[in-house]
């Protein structure tokens, strides 16, 4: 291998959370390398495809971002400005509005502004590195091994490593068997998921399929088993559409239809069922028209640190476990570990200890809401359509159903909702375990609102986590049609 150069952090990943903690470590004396595979133009360019996302981000996390480095967005990168989320029942006939200003990006653009904020503020950038692997002195990493552009193995060693390759992370999988991280993630946490980019002829209007001014959701387990289909709406009349699903309700739903079908079928199904969207034409700027990922929808790991090793965004999984959104918290994730960087090389301990409070940073700025909603969704899993549908219309309010999307646990009882008309033997039992759900996510946010204050009290609370969530998905198995 060539010989290793050394520096304070090394950020590998120049997504959205790797180039925020690039840039907010560099901006604040640490001599920082941003590796990726790609280029500046396609940086956060997450594969083959393109930069494979719904691309929609509320505004609260864009201003997040504005006041720790700065930057002031606009278009290009925000592409599109949208007053809010509406997410429909199977049936059409109800819904939740979750209200507030959000915004649909045009990626390849919004990534390269992060990009230039790490560059300027003193990063050195090496593009079109390969990541293969973290380089471990004992048990901590101590710097990362790959290959170059000219396919040259080469070695970079550092104080401190940030994991922000993504979903697929070589970093988090190549990790030494440890107590804190754990490498795999349950194949049932995985949405598979992919989407395009359409320019269209509005056949009509009809606000239910599309909307210009907000995003639509549409819940339905035979379009979607496991996840959701959405249409959000982009500058000039174009969109965003598309779905994800859980594999083994794809699996489940196939079988008990006698369907094969694929997750690039039911998204055709999808635009085909959209009765608005005539004459449908990929969008292809930045070759980014059409594309098929993995989402992680669970909690984030245990612990985000290890000895000389930071993780951030999804390579943690930490996209919210019911609308999967990740952009979010991998904004937030980048500002944090960033900092955190900082602060641990400033005190010369890049140890599992001297990193810790990253752990409590990032459960008290989102973190600690994500294990509840994790229930949520196994549980939203388990009901089929006409639940769904009957879901939607009768247990929420509206505004619980938001609520609850941010992780705030509305109060629920069975006396509170029998003063309504709860009908019919299957929904009342739904909405039974719609009660023992929330029990269940008060618990966790119990649980999350006392983060081990160190690694050594981890053990202890892993373990409880561990059985709620465990005891979550042995009472709700995935059951779409
Ligand atoms: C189909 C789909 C729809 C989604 N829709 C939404 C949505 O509407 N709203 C929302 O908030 N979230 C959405 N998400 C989630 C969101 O896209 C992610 O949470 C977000 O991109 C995470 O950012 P990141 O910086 O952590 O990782 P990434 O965006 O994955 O960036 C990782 C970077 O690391 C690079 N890299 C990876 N491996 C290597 C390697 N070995 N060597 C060198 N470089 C490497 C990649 O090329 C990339 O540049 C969606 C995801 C999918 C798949």
């Amino acid at each position: 291998m060539a010989s290793s150069e050394t520096y304070d952090l090394i950020v590998a990943g120049a997504g959205m959370s790797g180039s925020l903690a690039a840039g907010i470590a560099a901006k604040n004396g640490l001599n920082v390398l941003l590796l990726d595979r790609n280029d500046r133009e396609t940086t956060g360019k997450k594969n083959n495809w393109g930069w494979t996302c719904g691309d929609a981000v509320a505004g609260s996390h864009i201003d997040y971002i504005t006041e720790k480095t700065g930057i002031k967005f606009s278009k290009p990168g925000l592409d599109l400005k949208v007053d809010g989320v509406y997410a429909f029942s199977p049936d059409l006939e109800a819904k939740y509005l979750f209200d507030g200003v959000g915004y649909t990006l045009d990626r390849p653009e919004f990534e390269k502004q992060l990009l230039d904020f790490a560059i300027k503020s003193g990063a050195h950038y090496v593009p079109h590195f390969e990541v293969e692997g973290p380089v471990m002195e004992g048990s901590a990493v101590a710097g990362i091994f790959g290959k170059d552009e000219r396919k040259e193995h080469k070695t970079f060693s550092a104080k401190l490593v940030i994991d922000a390759l993504g979903v697929a992370t070589v970093l988090r999988r190549r990790l030494p068997d440890n107590k804190y991280i754990e490498k795999n993630v349950d194949i049932d946490d995985i949405e598979s998921t992919g989407r395009y980019i359409y320019e269209f002829d509005l056949d009509h209007e009809d606000l239910k399929y599309y909307d210009p001014k907000n995003c639509l959701i549409h819940l339905n387990q035979e379009l979607a088993p496991g996840g959701y289909g959405w249409v959000f709406p982009k500058s000039d009349g174009k969109i965003n559409i598309g779905l994800g699903v859980q594999k083994r309700s794809l699996d489940i739903r196939n079988k008990k239809l006698g369907r094969s079908d694929t997750v690039q079928s039911l998204i055709d199904a999808y635009v085909k069922w959209n009765v608005t969207v005539k004459n449908p034409r990929i969008f292809n700027k930045d070759n980014n028209g059409k594309g098929i990922w993995s989402v992680a929808v669970r909690r984030q790991m245990a612990s985000l640190v290890y000895n000389g090793y930071i993780g951030a965004g999804d390579s943690m999984a930490m996209p919210n476990p019911i609308s999967a959104g990740g952009i979010g918290p991998a904004l937030i994730s980048g500002v944090l570990a960033g900092e955190n960087a900082v602060r641990a090389v400033s005190n010369g301990d890049t140890s599992i200890k001297g990193l810790w409070q990253y752990n409590l940073d990032y459960n008290d700025a989102y973190g600690k809401k994500t294990a509840g909603m994790e229930v949520f969704r196994i549980y939203m899993q388990s009901l089929n359509n006409a639940q769904l549908n009957y879901g939607v219309r009768t247990f929420l309010t509206a505004k619980e159903a938001s609520d609850l999307t941010v992780g705030n646990i509305p109060e629920l009882s069975m006396t509170s909702k029998l003063k309504m008309v709860l009908k019919g033997a299957s929904n009342i039992n739904a909405f039974k375990s719609l009660v023992f759900v929330v029990g269940k996510m008060k618990e966790l946010n119990r649980m999350y609102n006392e983060y081990p204050r160190s690694p050594e009290q981890f053990d202890g609370w892993k373990a409880r986590v561990d059985k709620e969530i465990h005891e979550a998905k042995e009472r709700f198995k995935p059951n779409p049609i």
